[in-house]
């Protein structure tokens, strides 16, 4: 999830913000620290020196102002890696073969972990029928979409962490873990909400944050739900569209938040429409923004049609609008529908 403004900006941000200096600065002198414990007990390992060394030059880099910047192009290393690995000197153009072969083989193996937390195809539970797209810009995603069955209900989870590639997609599974991990107590939403929030903001650093949704629905059509910045959601039945507004700040931006929990009653037939960002900040040749006001015309025109239905219409949709342009951001879409 990026907003159209920090697009550009994102792949310097690491670089020149002196918040994440300090939190490089930090993290490299922790690091340094338990290696020079390490050496003390492994006198004949060189691999430990070698990354000492390694920790060192990279904190020099920092003193200099030439940390993050890559050795070959002078250009900005990507923030993601460099958050996941602070030792980095290369940007991802500038990696020897060796070193992109080894990249590719973590990003399948890391693609494949992510396809593996997905829910099962063809999702029934009760009087509910829930169908899903979910597909990565590049291999891996930061969007996160999940579904738990309790007792006699479900959750249904769908959020856009910020920033993409490899740092997203660790957050997007730490999210995956904490709701599995919480979901089984029971706990009302809004409290549901609250302890994953203080429990993401404790594990994070400044700046990332999720954009979700996160909802409890019944077999006899009732539903709770609470926004966390989120897109809206739209509840589709025969009287039309409903659009349902974030009823919260995103996850992650303060320890505190609170997320305030609305209701909804769906009839028989009635679907609620889920998605991130891959779908309403498409741009077409002309630079045009898809927009909220299209994705409702959409769902509407396709109200009437079975969930698998709705998704490829919104799947051709986004071929046709992008002209078939490669895609910049994730995309999940989600229908779930109240059967009888
Ligand atoms: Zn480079």
């Amino acid at each position: 999830m990026e907003s159209r403004a920090t697009k550009q900006q994102t792949v310097q941000q690491v670089a020149m913000d002196t918040t994440s200096q300090s939190y490089f600065q930090i993290e490299l002198e922790r690091r340094r620290t338990s290696l020079e414990e390490a050496t003390v007990a492994n006198v004949s390992d060189t691999s430990l020196r070698q990354l000492l060394k390694s920790v060192d030059e990279a904190l020099s880099r920092l003193k200099t102002g030439t940390f993050g910047i890559c050795e070959t192009c002078h250009d900005s290393i990507e923030a993601d890696r460099l958050l996941c690995n602070p030792l980095l000197r290369f940007c991802l153009d500038h990696l020897s073969t060796a070193e992109q072969r080894a990249l590719e083989n973590d990003l399948m193996l890391a693609a494949g972990i992510q396809r593996g937390l997905l829910p099962r195809e063809n999702w029934t539970a009760g009087n509910w029928q829930a169908r899903y797209h979910y597909e990565p810009a590049s291999q891996v995603s930061g969007d996160y979409f999940d579904l738990i069955e309790t007792e006699d209900s479900f959750l249904f989870l769908l959020g856009d962490v910020s920033g993409k590639g490899v740092a997203a997609s660790m957050l997007m599974s730490h999210l995956h873990a904490t709701f599995r991990s919480l979901a089984g107590q029971n706990l009302p939403l809004q409290e549901l909400l609250g302890h994953a929030n203080r429990l993401f903001c404790e594990s994070t650093t400044a700046g990332q944050y999720v954009t979700l949704v996160v909802g409890r629905a019944w077999h006899d059509g009732r539903v709770e739900y609470a926004s966390a910045g989120h897109l809206p959601l739209l509840h589709v039945s025969r009287s039309g569209i409903n659009s349902k507004k974030a009823t919260g700040v995103p996850m992650g931006m303060f320890c505190t938040a609170e997320f305030p929990v609305c209701h909804l009653q769906l009839e028989t037939g009635d679907s609620l429409f889920l998605y991130t960002d891959g779908l309403s900040e498409i741009f077409d040749t002309r630079g045009d923004e898809y927009g909220l006001a299209r994705v409702e015309s959409l769902i509407a025109k396709h109200s009437a049609k079975s969930p698998e239905q709705m998704l490829s219409a919104c799947l051709s949709e986004i071929r046709d609008f992008t002209a078939g342009a490669k895609r910049t951001d994730d995309l999940t879409l989600l229908v779930m529908r109240h059967t009888n």
